[in-house]
């Protein structure tokens, strides 16, 4: 663990949505995948945290996608969280993965049927909720602000989400009042990268080599080329996903199938175009 946590070592460039009274929060969660946007909103999350003395309330959950993620983020997760001195807790959806499910669906995930982030993300985060809110045995419901990574400037879909308010889905009378907060949702792609750099906090090598996302590394919702890309950096998962769509007849989405995507990475592929690895596991400050 660094002598000073980073979040104190340099100052606090001004956060672009309104920061909530975090002091008025039981415990502040982090949903981080390790990428880009989760880890500048982290870095906004620490500052705010840090400036209003309840660092020792915020927690940094990672939701594990297993094989499908990207090797070595959950260890990264735990060195991003450690740079800021905050535990990372990691939690895994207790049935199957999500290429179980999807074959037991039979159809990929999509814009209109994502069911994927329900089942390992959203799912697992609120089990870890209501842990939590045991373990801190309040005679009260606790009040929880659940930080999420998003940006308008994602999707249309996105840009229309309140940057502050209740989630009633995460929330129940008796126990636990759940506010969801989206710290920089105004933030461009440059200025998320300008964040990230200024806070000089490792980022996955996986955007170096082309991608301009992470989760799992083969999304049917991303972008051809990344799609593509995704091909070239991890072919044995590509070909995971080749045997999944003959096993359920559909392509991965509708205009483009992991056999064309297959095709062109090839195509495109420079020697030696593969990632793979991680790096070694921080020790103390996570837990499964
Ligand atoms: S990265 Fe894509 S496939 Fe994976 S959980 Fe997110 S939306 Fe679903």
């Amino acid at each position: 663990m660094p002598s000073t946590p980073a979040a104190s070592r340099r100052p606090d460039p001004a956060p672009l949505t309104a920061t909530p009274d975090l002091a008025a929060y039981d415990a502040i969660i982090v949903n981080s995948s390790a990428g880009k946007d989760s880890q500048a909103a982290l870095d906004v999350v620490a500052h705010a945290a840090d400036h209003a003395q309840v660092m020792h309330r915020v927690i940094v959950l990672h939701a594990d996608l297993g094989n499908l993620e990207w090797p070595g983020v959950p260890q990264l997760a735990a060195v991003q969280a450690e740079n800021y001195g905050l535990p990372l807790v990691v939690r895994r959806r207790e049935q199957n993965g999500l290429l179980d499910l999807i074959r037991d669906r039979g159809r990929w995930p999509s814009s209109l049927a994502r069911y994927c982030t329900s089942a390992m993300k959203r799912q697992p985060s609120r089990r870890f909720m209501t842990q939590h809110v045991r373990q801190l045995g309040l005679d009260r419901p606790a009040r929880i602000l659940n930080v999420l990574g998003l940006r308008a400037e994602e999707s249309h879909h996105r840009a229309q989400h309140p940057t502050l308010g209740p989630d009633p889905g995460a929330s129940n009378l008796t126990r636990r009042h759940v506010d969801t907060w989206l710290p920089i949702h105004a933030l461009t792609t440059d200025q998320v990268w300008q964040r990230i750099h200024t806070s000089g906090v490792p980022h996955h090598s996986a955007y170096d080599h082309g991608m301009r996302r992470l989760s799992c590394s083969i999304c049917p919702l991303a972008a051809r080329a990344d799609i593509v890309r995704a091909c070239q950096l991890r072919p044995d998962l590509a070909h995971t996903y080749q045997q999944l769509e003959n096993t359920i007849g559909t392509p991965l989405r509708p205009r483009m199938s992991i056999r064309d995507a297959l095709a062109e990475a090839a195509a495109g592929a420079a020697p030696g175009d593969t990632i793979a690895g991680g790096r070694a596991l921080p020790a103390g400050t996570w837990s499964w």
